[in-house]
């Protein structure tokens, strides 16, 4: 095994030793294996690679307080991963193999789960088209592959906050195209605004409305939170929103355990600078406090530019529960013998 600094994960990749691999070829995906993590062979026509016809998933394993590992609902992602196949012509896979495969990687992998307190182990499903095509058209064959990586914060900094700008000349994802699944085409096109926000000092974008560029649609890969006099409203789910699971878990939490009010609504940009907290949320990202937001020059500091108290109270209630320290009553954690 590898040297891994413990005490300095970021979000990078540091492979775990196994991956597992499954093909689908005439009409049914295999058993899979778990192998060595190293490259995978390829043709140039593949149509992942040339028509991007590929998707992924972001989950964790956690290493909690009395030394178990767990995964937080992983259904949700084998789910979202199918509504994702769906949408791309691609074969879908049986909930409970997605599931079952992941946790005997788990167990090959263990490892590679950080110390409690260090960090977690990201897990990262891909699916695409390996199949060979030279128009147009969906792949005769498939590949799934589960690789992992510890990570400590997605965000440098993790829970001390991000600065954000909005950029109205780009958008995330149009109204009707792929935003609303994890589909890999959706990010390359985020790549040039984040490297331009990145170059002024910036953390992410903050994506408005592909429509009217008016309505805050996401940050980057992470979902968007708005507190505002007991009230805690997150984008509707339009169909260019990704669905994320921490935002259904943040929506509950903030209700059944703050008893703030939750809303799934248009937000327009301008209500967000006189808010009370902002903050976004992921798997990767966990709760991660929004402490500016930059609009055409102007700079919007929120809450005095320091972490929200209620983004802290629902941040440590989450992670409570991922690591075990707060019960799990609503049974989302998901124990790996
Ligand atoms: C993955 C992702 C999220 C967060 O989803 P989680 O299920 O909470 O990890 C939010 N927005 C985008 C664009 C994403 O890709």
């Amino acid at each position: 095994m590898q040297n891994i600094d413990w005490d300095n994960l970021g979000f990078d990749i540091n492979p775990a030793e196994k991956m597992f691999v499954s093909r689908y070829r005439d009409g049914a995906w295999d058993a899979g294996s778990i192998l060595d993590y190293g490259p995978i062979p390829l043709y140039p026509a593949a149509v992942v690679l040339n028509y991007g016809q590929g998707i992924f998933e972001g989950m964790k394993a956690y290493r909690m307080k009395d030394g178990r590992i767990a995964m937080f609902k992983p259904e949700d992602n084998a789910t979202r991963l199918n509504a994702g196949c769906r949408r791309l012509c691609m074969p879908e896979l049986d909930e409970d193999f997605f599931v079952t495969s992941i946790e005997a990687l788990l167990r090959e992998n263990l490892d590679f789960i950080p110390p409690f307190g260090k960090g977690d182990l990201y897990i990262r499903p891909i699916l695409f088209g390996s199949g060979q095509m030279l128009g147009v058209n969906p792949a005769d064959e498939y590949t799934f592959i589960v690789y992992m990586s510890p990570v400590g914060p997605y965000f440098k900094g993790g829970f001390s906050g991000i600065r954000l700008k909005i950029r109205r000349d780009y958008h995330r994802a149009p109204l009707l195209g792929t935003g609303g699944v994890k589909a890999i085409g959706n990010y390359a096109a985020s790549l040039e605004p984040k490297r331009m926000v990145k170059e002024e000092g910036y953390d992410e974008v903050l994506y408005l409305d592909a429509r009217t560029s008016s309505y805050v649609e996401e940050v980057g890969s992470a979902n968007f939170f708005l507190l505002k006099d007991g009230v805690i409203a997150t984008p509707r789910l339009s169909g260019s929103i990704l669905p994320g699971t921490t935002r259904n878990e943040v929506l509950v939490l903030a209700k059944e355990r703050f008893g703030l009010v939750p809303q799934e609504r248009d937000i327009r940009y301008d209500e967000l600078f006189s808010a009370d907290e902002l903050f976004c949320t992921g798997t990767a990202a966990v709760i991660t406090p929004i402490l500016s937001v930059n609009f055409e020059g102007e700079n919007h500091v929120i809450g005095g530019g320091s972490p929200g108290k209620k983004t802290r109270e629902l941040y440590e209630e989450l992670k409570g529960i991922q690591l075990g320290d707060i019960e799990d009553e609503r049974g989302w954690l998901h124990i790996v013998e």
